[in-house]
């Protein structure tokens, strides 16, 4: 491939681009890659780790409550914000410099700037021009903030992880997984949280039970869940915001969160100039070898608008380098992804829900339990967990697996490798239980639920 500067050029050192970076390095190729912000990309830096970290923090003040059933009595204790940032902070610039080593174990060349593409086979970084035989865009997304008045004086995901001072009081706007696992942190950490959603249930696309459940558990924690109501302005007092919903009420708030979905990255990159389609909300349309309308340019994670999720970029990026320079054309797989919501308590999914079930086989069978973990018999949590199979009749094959309660997502991460295997309900059966946890009530749902319950 001689006549480049570089067999592949990557835009976006996230977790898509430096996974088909380092993969395509692995196959020989001559691999550069340009980031303008920060190495590791959404995930690691304002994205699922400091969220994790954020929910362990938030559990702690249940536990210490908790405690008192099983006999510990816990002397006073406080949460200071500062602290668990700086140590978040830490962890982060530790994985900084991991992706940093990664690359650079790997051979990759590292550009640090704004990269755009001003040809088929020629990208600029803050003005510099290199040449490769393919462009591979990796720019992953932001938070999309709809205009409302007053919008300005809102905080996304990207500003909360470094606010100075914990809120006392957050409206949340939104109903995704982001905005919900932020309901559970910071109602968690001791903030008054209020949750608004325009829709009439949040956590659109997940099963009916987890979210109806979901809502219910959070409400029980105190969590003020509000349904079809938005915001029609935001202005700033003297004492903070003041939020004016639809409903016409007025909310007083430290802080206003928005989580309202996220956007395509493809500011100042050169893709209309170059012939690169885009779909209306920015996304990069691609084929199933993640190809773009140009053919030397591909395009992998967020910024495709597929499943916007870290092991799906990750494994768009092994596929893509596999395709490229390892001889076998690889499409990523983006069937039953298996996913968690960091909720309180969270979920973990895969498969499809009931209702795509139904719209997709003639007979459907649902098996559900729902019930009060042992833990909380005498840990004075009302709390109660959820398990879901959907099954198809015809062939008995286990199509869904929903769960709520406390590790939901460990627990659907194992079960995930057995409806990839087209596990059936009859194995399911056939599996014996480890006892005692919850996770055995999925082995254990013999009746199937009664049509319409
Ligand atoms: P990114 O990781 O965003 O990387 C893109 C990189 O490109 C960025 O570093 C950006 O600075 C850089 N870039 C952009 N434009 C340019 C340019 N022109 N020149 C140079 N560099 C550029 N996913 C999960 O799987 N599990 C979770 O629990 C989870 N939690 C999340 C929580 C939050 C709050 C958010 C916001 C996201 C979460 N996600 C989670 C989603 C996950 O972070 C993304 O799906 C993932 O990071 C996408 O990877 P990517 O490679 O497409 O983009």
């Amino acid at each position: 491939m001689a006549g480049y500067d570089y067999d592949l050029f990557v835009i976006g050192a996230g977790s898509g681009g430096v996974r088909g970076a380092r993969a395509s390095a692995r196959y020989g190729a001559r691999v550069a890659i340009a980031e303008e912000r920060y190495l590791g990309g959404t995930c690691v830096n304002v994205g699922c780790v400091p969220k994790k970290l954020l929910t362990y923090a938030a559990h702690y003040g249940e536990d210490f409550r908790e405690a008192k059933g099983f006999g510990w009595s816990v002397g006073s204790h406080a949460f200071d914000w500062a602290t668990l940032i700086a140590n978040k902070d830490e962890e982060i610039r530790r994985l900084n410099r991991v992706y940093a080593g990664l690359l650079e174990q790997s051979g990759v060349t590292r550009f640090e700037g704004h990269a755009r593409i001003e040809g088929p086979h020629t990208v600029s970084i803050d003005g510099k021009q290199v040449s490769a035989r393919y462009v591979l865009v990796a720019t992953g997304s932001w938070p999309f903030v709809p205009e409302v008045p007053g919008a300005e004086h809102a905080i996304t995901s990207n500003e909360v992880f470094h606010l100075e001072e914990m809120p006392g009081s957050v409206v949340i706007v939104g109903g995704g997984y982001i905005a919900v696992e932020f309901a559970g942190i910071l109602h968690g950490l001791g903030a008054e949280v209020v949750q608004l959603y325009r829709g009439p249930l949040f956590l659109r696309g997940f099963d009916i039970d987890l979210r109806r459940t979901l809502a219910d558990e959070m409400r029980k924690k105190g969590i003020d869940l509000r349904f079809e109501v938005n915001v029609e302005r935001i202005t700033r007092g003297d004492g903070g915001l003041r939020i004016t919903a639809t409903d016409g009420r007025v909310l007083e708030a430290d802080q206003v969160l928005y989580a309202t979905g996220r956007r395509p990255l493809t500011r100042n990159l050169g893709l209309e100039e170059v012939g690169v389609e885009v779909k209306s909300n920015g996304a990069i349309v691609v084929d199933e070898y993640s190809r773009s309308s140009v053919q030397s340019i591909f395009a992998i994670g967020d910024v495709t608008d597929r499943i916007m999720l870290t092991p799906v970029a990750i494994a768009e990026g092994e596929a893509l380098a596999r395709t490229l320079f390892g001889g076998e054309p690889t499409r990523p797989d983006h069937s039953d992804v298996p996913s968690a919501v960091f909720s309180q308590p969270p979920i973990g999914t895969v498969g499809l829900t009931e209702a795509r079930a139904r719209e997709a086989y003639a007979q459907v069978d649902i098996y559900r339990s729902s019930f009060r973990p042992l833990k909380h018999t005498i840990s004075g949590s009302e709390e109660r967990s959820l398990m879901k199979l959907v099954v198809d009749r015809g062939s008995d094959r286990v199509l869904g697996v929903h769960v709520l309660g406390p590790e939901a997502g460990e627990i659907v991460q194992g079960f995930a490798v057995a409806l990839k295997m087209g596990a059936t309900k009859a194995q399911f059966d056939a599996t014996i239980g480890i006892h005692p946890t919850s996770a055995e009530e999925l082995v254990a749902l013999r009746e199937p639920v009664p049509p319409g319950e």
